[in-house]
């Protein structure tokens, strides 16, 4: 690690190649601070979900190290990388992966689960997340009941319920129309604004322009980084 505190996410010289020698991800460096808001762009195919991934330790680098709170996540356990990931990170998909048939608050106290929280203090705190996302009105509903935004609302409640140290989401507003969209980016700035540290994977330059980090992906190399306000070299 580089001195000072741990960042939330550190990859150094990161490369992820699938079987197959699709190489996804090539050489990538980032630190990614407590506190940040940072949006991921980048043509389709170019790393970006595989980097999420790698981030969220859902995935494993081919070669370099991903620190995630500063723990390196290859030097983890099965169980250890699971603990990490049920108590540090919150994940929001394009699709919202809601159970079908299951009460919001029963789905966002899911997100719980597996980080050992007794089944009652499950409730209450999935009752405070999704008063956050301003759905107190809905915890009874089944995801049907409700509309797309609404569903990607409890999906970001689910996944702030346990206070992770990072929200990973990607293509959070890519199944919405704009007005949801808009209202959902706006819950993940509020989320960053009192101290969630958000990095958001999005086509739209729109959304992109208004983040204050923006990362760009092209063929597996991450191209430009506005916080280091250069170009960091074309493919090699
Ligand atoms: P993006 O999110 O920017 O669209 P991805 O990270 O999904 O890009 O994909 C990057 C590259 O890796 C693509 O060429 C894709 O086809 C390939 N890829 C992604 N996941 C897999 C996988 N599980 N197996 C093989 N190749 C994959």
């Amino acid at each position: 690690m580089s001195g000072g505190p741990a960042a939330v996410v550190e990859f150094d010289a990161v490369s992820k190649t699938y079987p197959g020698g699709v190489a996804a991800v090539r050489d990538v460096r980032l630190r990614i601070e407590r506190g940040e808001l940072v949006a991921i762009v980048g043509p389709s195919g170019s790393g970006k979900s595989t980097v999420l991934n790698l981030m969220g330790s859902l995935d494993r680098p081919s070669s370099g190290r991903v620190l995630v709170d500063g723990h390196d996540v290859a030097r983890l356990s099965d169980r250890e990388v699971s603990a990490l990931r049920a108590t540090r990170i919150g994940f929001v998909f394009q699709q919202f992966h809601l159970a079908v048939g299951v009460p919001v608050l029963d789905s966002v106290a899911d997100g719980l689960l597996y980080a050992g929280v007794p089944m009652r203090r499950r409730r209450a705190k999935a009752a405070a997340a999704l008063e956050r996302v301003g759905l107190s009105h809905r915890v009874h509903h089944l995801p049907h009941q409700l509309s797309g935004g609404e569903r990607q609302r409890v999906a970001v409640a689910r996944a702030v319920v346990g206070s992770p140290s990072v929200l990973l989401a990607d293509e959070p507003t890519g199944n919405l129309d704009s007005a949801s969209g808009a209202a959902v980016l706006t819950l993940l700035r509020e989320l960053n604004a009192s101290g969630t540290t958000v990095v958001i994977i999005t086509h739209d330059r729109e959304i992109a322009a208004e983040l204050p980090r923006r990362i760009e992906m092209r063929d597996g190399r991450l191209v430009t980084d506005s916080a280091r306000s250069t170009t960091i070299g074309a493919p090699r």
